[in-house]
């Protein structure tokens, strides 16, 4: 199997909608060059956001490959836990003459989850420790986001990513990011609170939003004079993204603890940390006190290794020292090619931090789901040769900071051009057949308003009539029940589309006896993978692909499984076939209606006769079904006696034919 079948076959991607990623041919990342990927087809695309955040000098920069292979010649890993390293005592000491002043100790972990779900736990034990029983509880801020593990998600407050979990959070205080509002939960809270959690001067994860100037130091103030801990979470603003090393420098606070991971080595290398005061730490010094936390690769040699390089390129580059004339070129270039676009309702920019909020208009939000705004620009941007990934409906621009005067132009072009042309075109909860250029293969996917509709009889006619246009169709049917024993519209789909050379096998992949759905013939468990991977394996044998899925288009295959869920996995224009007789109105509108609130594309609807019986509903049906659902049928097929193709093809619309076949 080729690598991007291998991918979509095997692989579970994070914060991915797994059904719409399998429809799709991904983009596989080989290797990279200073700002640039490079794709294993050889295309090279500037990475606009940092590999989500993390990079900070460039791929490949030369003195972090070098002191990473150094450090292999000596070792990879070897364990916190009653040893000691070298590379992890020269960084601590490195990072701590770079953070805040007052910040002592360094624990390291190996992501910002965990760095943060260390910060949480120490905070806690802290105040029991002083002999604060009763301040159990934290405080975070409306729209947090510190990580996805469940304390770091506890604390976490976006709503698309946590209301799922909520039954195994621990509570939390929220407030906005807002001065009076902390000092107003403070004072009634105050007594019940170990620790406030903030992300110093931008929410990334939010949608980089920007905090009220002086919050961070209010917040601060506020905190100290309550007993309370304040927890920066430097994981994305820490190593200058913001502009300064850290972006608590702002606002002169020195929180007393502090988690740091993404650009900690560069991006390079999983390695996190939090940092503590001397104060917090000393509690922990005693009699048999312990800190009871430590991850198996905590403080990995190899991460420490390349995050010290990666701090003395700081040094040696003079990094931030010329970051302020990007950071203005970057406002520039937004100014003069962003803002005026018609669908940009803001851009906020802190340092290298960018995000693009687009809106219908200045009232109207895009719809997240059906819309998705900023994905469709972030796609677009591939085309343009950059690499981006939205927040909803904010586009994100968080380039390493390396990046050229000359790449800054390039990346905020190439946004614009994209948010242009996601935003002129129409959102995908149209119910519009998708344009051909924009399909990745050609084909339809047949669904039925029921069974015994006659999905096979339109199946089999289109695969005729693409096999006389000097097509190869490829029929596919994940799954036929009733066999007794063999699967009869299978072998009818591979007779009308001439192809004897694909097998039974390969035409229908799941055959089973009881004439039942298929989630109950079933005697091996369907899954959307295992049917992909099926159709995959298939699609490359002809350039014209019929997918005929069984039953209709809610009829389930197993637990959760529909024919619409592989419909959005398979990502074809989807052509609904009805049964011209009396009540398909209704089903029709009802089988429309769930089309269209997946967002599924719609290739349109036929109608066929199916016994030939003069009932005086058929010849109105068409009309009635426009009226009710604005989508009118492109055919009904009249009913032809042993349902013979080539008779049957040559009634299918040439509107159909023409644009998805011809
Ligand atoms: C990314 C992020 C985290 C989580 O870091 P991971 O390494 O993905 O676990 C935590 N906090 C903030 C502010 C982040 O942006």
């Amino acid at each position: 199997m080729k690598l991007e079948d291998l991918d979509r076959a095997l692989l579970w991607h994070p914060f991915t909608p797994m059904a719409e990623w399998m429809a799709d041919a991904p983009l596989i990342i080989d290797r990279a060059e200073g700002n640039e990927l490079i794709a294993t087809d050889g295309r090279r695309y500037l990475d606009g956001v940092s590999s989500l955040w993390l990079n900070v000098h460039g791929h490949r920069h030369p003195h972090i490959d070098a002191a990473i292979t150094a450090q292999l010649g000596r070792v990879a890993h070897t364990t916190l836990l009653g040893l000691a390293s070298t590379p992890s005592i020269l960084l601590a000491e490195k990072l701590l003459a770079v953070a805040p002043p007052g910040l002592a100790r360094v624990f390291y972990s190996d992501s910002g989850s965990t760095a943060v779900e260390v910060a949480l736990k120490m905070a806690f034990q802290y105040q029991q420790l002083r002999g604060q029983q009763g301040r159990t509880k934290f405080l975070a801020l409306d729209g947090a986001y510190h990580g996805d593990t469940i304390g770091a998600v506890s604390v976490g407050g976006i709503d698309t990513f946590h209301r799922i979990f909520h039954p195994l959070l621990f509570h939390t205080l929220h407030v906005p990011p807002d001065a009076d509002a902390l000092g107003r939960a403070i004072a009634e809270h105050g007594h019940e609170l170990c620790a406030v959690i903030v992300e110093p001067l931008v929410q990334g994860a939010a949608g980089i939003r920007l905090m009220p100037p002086g919050f961070l130091r209010a917040a601060s103030e506020a905190c100290r004079a309550a007993g309370i801990l304040l927890i920066a979470d430097e994981v994305a603003t820490g190593f200058g993204r913001t502009g300064t090393m850290f972006a608590c420098e702002q606002e002169s606070v020195t929180p007393d603890l502090m988690a740091v991971a993404k650009g900690l080595s560069g991006g390079y290398l999983p390695i996190a940390a939090t940092l503590a005061t001397e104060a917090v730490f000393s509690r922990f010094v005693g009699d048999r006190l312990t800190f009871f936390h430590g991850h198996s690769f905590g403080g990995n040699p190899l991460g420490c290794a390349a995050a010290l390089a990666s701090l003395e390129v700081f040094g040696r580059e003079q990094t931030l020292e010329r970051l302020p004339a990007k950071v203005a070129a970057l406002r520039a270039h937004l100014t003069a090619k962003v803002a005026p676009l018609p669908h940009v309702f803001e851009i906020r920019q802190k340092g290298m931090m960018v995000g693009i909020e687009l809106r219908r208009d200045r009232m109207t939000m895009y719809d997240d789901d059906s819309d998705a705004i900023g994905a469709r620009a972030c796609r677009f941007a591939r085309d343009h040769g950059v690499i981006l990934r939205p927040l909803g409906p904010v586009v994100v621009l968080m380039p390493p900071l390396s990046i050229t005067v000359e790449e800054i132009d390039r990346l905020v072009s190439a946004a614009a051009a994209a948010i242009a042309q996601a935003t002129a075109s129409p959102p995908a909860s149209a119910p519009v057949a998708i344009p051909p250029e924009q399909r990745r293969r050609r084909g339809l996917f047949i669904v039925g308003t029921d069974t015994g509709v006659g999905k096979t009889t339109v199946a089999a006619a289109l695969l005729r009539r693409a096999r006389r246009q000097g097509l190869s169709p490829v029929p596919w049917k994940p799954v036929e029940t009733g066999c007794t024993p063999d699967a009869a519209d299978a072998l009818r789909l591979r007779a009308a589309a001439g192809r004897d050379d694909l097998t039974v096998e390969e035409v229908c992949p799941y055959r089973f006896a009881l004439p039942v759905a298929p989630a109950l013939a079933a005697n091996v468990p369907l899954t959307l993978t295992g049917m992909v991977a099926h159709l995959r394996a298939v699609e490359s044998k002809g350039d014209f692909l019929v997918v005929e899925s069984a039953g209709g288009l809610l009829s389930p295959y197993a637990s959760g499984l529909t024919s619409a869920d592989l419909a959005a996995a398979v990502g074809l224009p989807v052509l609904l076939v009805a049964r011209n007789a009396l009540g398909t109105i209704n089903h029709t509108a009802l089988a429309l209606a769930e089309i269209r609130r997946r967002g599924l594309p719609l290739a349109g609807v036929i109608l066929v006769d199916t016994d030939g019986k003069a009932t005086p509903d058929r010849a109105h049906n068409a009309r009635l079904i426009e009226e009710l659902t604005g989508v009118r049928p492109l055919a009904a097929l009249p009913f032809v006696e042993g349902a013979s193709p080539d008779a049957l093809a040559d009634h299918l619309p040439t509107s159909l034919v023409g644009s998805l076949v011809g």
